[in-house]
């Protein structure tokens, strides 16, 4: 079993007009095989902590810690990040033009495993994975995410789950453009890898549809860069009803 933990995480960002800062105090507890929902309303710092736990280096971590069993992974590089079995799944992914998702999928796996993975057991791997997202063989010899749709985009984010297995995974609006067929194909991709590895889910969302085909253990609300209420799944189903008003109008009070 493992852990993340974050604990009074403070970050801020550079832009044009200073120091901007963005998390003001995060908590956070993360054990394998439990799935958190963060949900919030544009603008709350979801990202921002999406990108400070895969180790984006435009964001400055001013206070607080992340560690996962107790080893400091804010000191680590992105790539240990990977090795210690962290994933990101992208709001948006990025293309990496001359990079086949093949050669990025075997470059990533040799990266984190260490070694090369058996040409023949990985092929097997990678057309396996692939024909359970439903993505058309083609997409194997194509530059990673050049021309790829948005639901496209979100596959090759699991597609990268499936097959490099990580410990902790988070997905930043991996639901966000898809229809319904798409929502389904990459919520199994997710429950599998929770089925089968134990994998810890970070689940950022801004609508709870996604939550129906993934089931969230634990939801906590993130308001203005932090935890602003906590609960379990029973929360998500508030939160459709009456949406983020609640604790916006708190904000503005306070
Ligand atoms: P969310 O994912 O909840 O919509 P973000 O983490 O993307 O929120 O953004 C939180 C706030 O920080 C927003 O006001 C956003 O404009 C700002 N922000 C995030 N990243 C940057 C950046 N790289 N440069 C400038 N501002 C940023
Ligand atoms: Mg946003
Ligand atoms: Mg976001």
């Amino acid at each position: 079993m493992s852990v993340i933990e974050i604990r009074d995480l403070h970050v801020s960002v550079e832009t044009d007009q200073g120091t901007k800062p963005i998390l003001k105090g995060v908590n956070l507890t993360i054990n394998t095989g439990e799935t958190h929902a963060i949900m919030g309303p544009n603008g709350s710092g979801k990202s921002t902590l999406a990108y400070t736990i895969a180790g984006h280096p435009k964001y400055t971590v001013d206070s607080g810690s992340i560690t996962l069993d107790g080893e400091d992974v804010l000191s680590m590089t992105v790539d240990e990040r990977a090795r210690a079995g962290l994933f990101l799944a992208m709001q948006y992914p990025v293309e990496i033009p001359g990079v086949t998702v093949t050669n990025f999928l075997r470059t990533a796996k040799t990266a984190i495993d260490g070694e090369a993975p058996g040409i023949r057991g990985w092929m097997k791997d990678v057309k396996g994975a692939m024909e359970n997202l439903r993505m058309d063989s083609s997409f194997a010899a194509r530059n990673v995410n050049e021309g790829f749709s948005g639901g496209e985009k979100k596959r090759n984010e699991i597609l990268q789950l499936e097959l490099l297995k990580p410990t902790f995974a988070v997905l930043d609006e991996t639901d966000s453009g898809l229809d319904v067929d798409a929502l389904r194909v990459v919520s199994e991709g997710v429950n599998r890898a929770k089925e089968n590895t134990g994998l810890g889910v970070l689940l950022i969302t801004h609508y709870t549809r996604i939550l129906r085909y993934i089931k969230p253990d634990f939801v906590h609300v993130f308001v203005n860069g932090r935890v602003a209420e906590e609960g379990g799944p029973e929360l998500a189903d508030r939160l459709e009803e009456e949406g983020y008003d609640r604790f916006l109008t708190e904000t503005a009070v306070s």
